[in-house]
C-alpha cells in the first residue's frame, strides 16, 4: 500500500474538486492511503494535510472552487522551504504529489522532483486554457459559459437604449476566453491582451453596424496587464472619435460557479489518469487533453505560459458580424 496527496495551487477553477475527487477514489479503490493538502504549497510547508476517505470527496462534484483551498506562495520559489515541503511529505510517508494548477504551479511542482527526486504529476486547472502541451485546463469551458450568458443579458439592453458596450472579461496575458465568448455572444469586436487598440477598427464596427440599422455594439476586452483596461478604451473613444460607450466588467464571478458537464468529464478524466500514473510512475508527468485525448507529457513540454492566440476565430468573428 502506498500514500499519496493532492493539492491544487493558483487561482481556483470549476472543476478542480472533481478531479480531487477521481484521483482519491480511484487509489482508494485500489487500496491506497489518500491525503489532501489545504491552502496549496503554503499548506504543503506548513505540513497541513488530512486524511481524506472515500466520503471525504462526496458531494464536491457539482461546486465550484475548490474544497481543498488554494494559495499562491512566494515561500515556495525559494529551495530552503521547498525543502521544509518535502520533509513534511516524508514524515506523513507520503510517495508522490499530484499538483492541480497552471504553468506556475507545475513550475514549483517540477522543482521538487528536480531538488529532490520527489515523484509529482500535473493536472492543468485554470479558467484560462493558456498552458503549453495541453488543448485544454480545467475550469475554462465553465468560465465561458458564465461570461458569455453575462454577455446576452448585457446585449438586451445595448439593443432596448443602441447603445455601446464594452464587456471586460478575464485573461491577463490569454485570448481564450475572449475570443470564444466574442464568438458565441455574436459580439461586434473583440480587443485581445497585450495588443495595441485598433480605435479605427472598433470605430468601424460601430459604423458598419449603424448602417443597417443595428442597435447597440458589444465589443469583447480581455482585461489584459490589469483590470479596468476598458475604461481607458471608453475614455478614448468618447475623446477622440465621440462615441458614447458603457463598461461592464465581469470580474471574479467567471472563476465560480457549478462546473459545466464537460469541465466534469474532463476534470473526472484527469484526475482517474493521474492516479494511475502513480500506480506505474517511472517519470513526473502532465495529464493533458491532445486531439481530443487525455493523456500523459513530459513536464517540460508543460511549463510555459502559452496562449495559442486563435486567430481563425478572430477572422470569423470579423465576418460574421458585418
Ligand atoms: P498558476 O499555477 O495558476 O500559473 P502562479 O503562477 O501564481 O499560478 O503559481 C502558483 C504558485 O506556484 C506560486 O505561488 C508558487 O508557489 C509556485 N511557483 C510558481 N513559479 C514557481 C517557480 N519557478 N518555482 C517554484 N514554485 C513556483
Amino acid at each position: 500500500m502506498s500514500t499519496f496527496a493532492i493539492l491544487t495551487s493558483g487561482g481556483d477553477s470549476p472543476g478542480m474538486n472533481c478531479a480531487i475527487r477521481a484521483f482519491t477514489r480511484t487509489l482508494i479503490f485500489s487500496g491506497h492511503k489518500v491525503y489532501g493538502v489545504k491552502k496549496g504549497y503554503e499548506g504543503l510547508i506548513a505540513g497541513d494535510f488530512i486524511k481524506l476517505k472515500a466520503s471525504s470527496v462526496g458531494n464536491i462534484l457539482q461546486r465550484g472552487g475548490t474544497f481543498l483551498q488554494s494559495s499562491r506562495s512566494e515561500e515556495f520559489k525559494d529551495k530552503k522551504f521547498r525543502k521544509i515541503a518535502y520533509d513534511k511529505l516524508k514524515e506523513s510517508n507520503i510517495d508522490g504529489l499530484a499538483v492541480i494548477g497552471g504553468d506556475g504551479s507545475f513550475k514549483g511542482a517540477y522543482a521538487l522532483w528536480e531538488d529532490f527526486k520527489f515523484p509529482v504529476i500535473g493536472i492543468p486547472g485554470t479558467i484560462d486554457n493558456d498552458i503549453s502541451g495541453t488543448d485544454y485546463t480545467i475550469g475554462h469551458d465553465t468560465a465561458v459559459h458564465t461570461a458569455v450568458d453575462a454577455v446576452d443579458k448585457i446585449r438586451d439592453t445595448a439593443f432596448s437604449h443602441d447603445r455601446v458596450f464594452l464587456i471586460e472579461v478575464m485573461g491577463r496575458r490569454s485570448s481564450s476566453i475572449a475570443i470564444k465568448t466574442a464568438l458565441c455572444s455574436g459580439a461586434e469586436n473583440v480587443v485581445l491582451p497585450n495588443q495595441e487598440v485598433d480605435y479605427q477598427d472598433l470605430v468601424q464596427s460601430i459604423k458598419r453596424g449603424e448602417s443597417r440599422g443595428k442597435k447597440g455594439s458589444i465589443f469583447i476586452v480581455a482585461e489584459g496587464a490589469r483590470e479596468g483596461r476598458s475604461y481607458d478604451i471608453q475614455k478614448n473613444l468618447q475623446a477622440k472619435y465621440g462615441i458614447s460607450s458603457r463598461v461592464c466588467i465581469l470580474g471574479h464571478i467567471q472563476r465560480g460557479g457549478s462546473p459545466s458537464p464537460h469541465d466534469r468529464l474532463i476534470a473526472t478524466e484527469m484526475g482517474f489518469l493521474a492516479a494511475e500514473s502513480f500506480l506505474k510512475f517511472d517519470e513526473p508527468k502532465v495529464i493533458r487533453q491532445k486531439n481530443g485525448q487525455i493523456s500523459t507529457a513530459s513536464f517540460s513540454e508543460c511549463l510555459a505560459n502559452d496562449d495559442g492566440i486563435d486567430f481563425e476565430h478572430i477572422e470569423v468573428i470579423k465576418k460574421i458580424s458585418i
